[in-house]
């Protein structure tokens, strides 16, 4: 589950971009007055040669006061200890009262803590200065904790993010670093934190800072959603109170065609019409909760997770989706020979195709879903053959993966591996529903970030083995191997 948000200072919810300028005039002008004569330019000039210097030493954050020193005396100017310590203050101080809030800084830390989540300031930089520029704005008290790097010794890209996972005691991926620095912040996602870019990429990308409430919902298992029929905001459920009757008489009235609902009902041998309704929900509580990231833990939550099958058998009760999946079966049907669906589910494909003479394999992970569509199969009577995800080299005449590949990681690797697969004029039925940037999908957050902006007939041109025969529904495409 999602427990901190991490956020980025300068550029990300306040703007610095005069102070550093302001600060040195003051200096320049103090300096004068001391009797030397230096332009702003040359002290910038001078600092990036006392920063190498002192990088040398391994000993980036020195007290302000002894970099102020090193850059005087880079530039021939000897001053004492204590007018060092004085102007390095003056120029802090200054430094502060330059900064100012970014719009709606304060309201997204607002709405981080209105959520429950935990709020950090994680900042290159010196604490005090720091520390000085959240109290001058009235924003110290939005953070549970302010770490920069002088407190660790390193910098964002030199290991901070990791002590500052070591220091908070939370998983990375437990974890979302929003900042405005695609290299400094990005580097958090190596660590396997989730990352969100303003102004540039990563792996959410806003453009400005209000657009952050829509990262937050995506995590927030708690966010009010929209009645699916009227649009309402609903109280945490997919149909307002109003709608539900409706959607309970759609789902009986779809079973007379598919028989989902009385295939469930006596799988858990009572009326589950609340569990189906809830399937969606439920099903994003569970993947928010685990909140899996690597490979290993996805697989996990497709073969352990409890809400799948109610989930499935909500969509496909759906009239638009019974009609597709009549379409699917009907072109498997006259293609005859064998077929093979691939992330079959509840069996919605496997156990009408089994019953039409056609030899039927059902791929899918081993776990509570499968068990529920080996149960439907023997139930109907229906000879499907289930198989594992890693498949033999047995050869196809018809292979359908729909609703599969935005949730593997490597959609064109998986397209590759299946097409392989298919005998020469083979029917390969595919579709996907990316969450593209700008454009997340509250509902599903399973259904993975395209790692690219490609779109799957793009994918499939550039692999170059199927041809196109026909496109239905939003983006639903039916290929021949070549
Ligand atoms: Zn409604």
């Amino acid at each position: 589950m999602l427990k901190w948000v991490v956020y980025d200072l300068g550029g990300t919810i306040v703007n610095l971009d005069n102070s550093e300028q302001k600060a040195m005039q003051i200096v320049v002008e103090l300096l004068k007055n001391m009797g030397y004569s230096i332009s702003v330019d040359d002290i910038k000039k001078s600092k990036i040669a006392a920063s190498e210097k002192l990088e040398k030493l391994k000993s980036a954050h020195v007290e302000k006061w002894k970099l102020f020193l090193t850059v005087l005396e880079n530039m021939n100017i000897n001053i004492k200890k204590d007018d060092a310590i004085k102007l390095s203050n003056i120029y802090d101080d200054v430094y502060v009262r330059f900064s100012t809030l970014l719009p709606n800084a304060e309201s997204i830390l607002n709405e981080t803590r209105r959520r429950g989540f935990k709020v950090a300031l994680l900042s290159d930089g010196w604490n005090k200065t720091c520390r000085g520029i959240l109290r001058y704005l009235d924003i110290e008290n939005y953070f549970d904790v302010i770490f920069t790097s002088e407190d660790f010794g390193k910098r964002k890209l030199e290991g901070l993010f990791s002590d500052f996972c070591v220091a908070v005691r939370c998983k990375p991926k437990d974890c979302l670093v929003i900042g405005n620095d695609e290299k400094k912040d990005g580097i958090s996602q190596s660590i396997g934190m989730h990352f969100c870019c303003i102004g540039g990429n990563g792996e959410f990308s806003v453009s400005k800072l209000n657009e952050i409430t829509n990262v937050l919902d995506y995590f927030d298992s708690n966010v009010k959603l929209k009645c699916f029929f009227c649009g309402v905001q609903t109280d945490n459920s997919i149909f307002c109170n109003n709608c539900k009757t409706k959607a309970i008489e759609t789902v009986k009235k779809s079973n007379e065609e598919t028989g989902l609902y009385t295939d469930i009902c006596k799988y858990y041998g009572r009326d589950v019409i609340e569990e189906v309704l809830q399937g969606p929900i439920n099903l994003r509580k569970e993947w928010l909760d685990q909140n899996p990231v690597t490979e290993k833990e996805i697989l996990n939550f497709y073969r352990t997770n409890k809400n799948e099958i109610f989930d499935l058998t909500l969509f496909h009760s759906a009239p638009h989706v019974i009609q597709q999946d009549k379409r699917i079966e009907k072109i498997i049907k006259n293609k005859g020979g064998t077929f093979l669906d691939f992330g079959a589910g509840i069996g919605h494909l496997t156990v009408n195709i089994g019953k039409t003479g056609i030899k039927t394999f059902h791929a899918d992970l081993d776990g509570n879903t499968r068990n529920y569509a080996i149960w439907r199969a023997r139930e109907k009577d229906s000879d499907v053959n289930f198989i594992d995800v890693k498949l033999d080299n047995t050869k196809y005449d018809s292979i359908a993966c729909t609703d599969v590949i935005e949730h593997h990681p490597d959609p064109s690797k998986l397209i590759r591996y299946l097409s392989r697969r298919l005998k020469r004029g083979g029917i390969f039925l595919i579709n996907e529903k990316f969450q593209r940037k700008n454009n997340i999908d509250i509902l599903h957050p399973m259904h993975l970030m395209s790692s690219s902006n490609i779109s799957l007939i793009e994918l499939i041109r550039q692999i170059k083995m199927l041809k196109l025969v026909e496109r239905f529904g939003r983006n639903f495409f039916v290929l021949q191997k070549l």
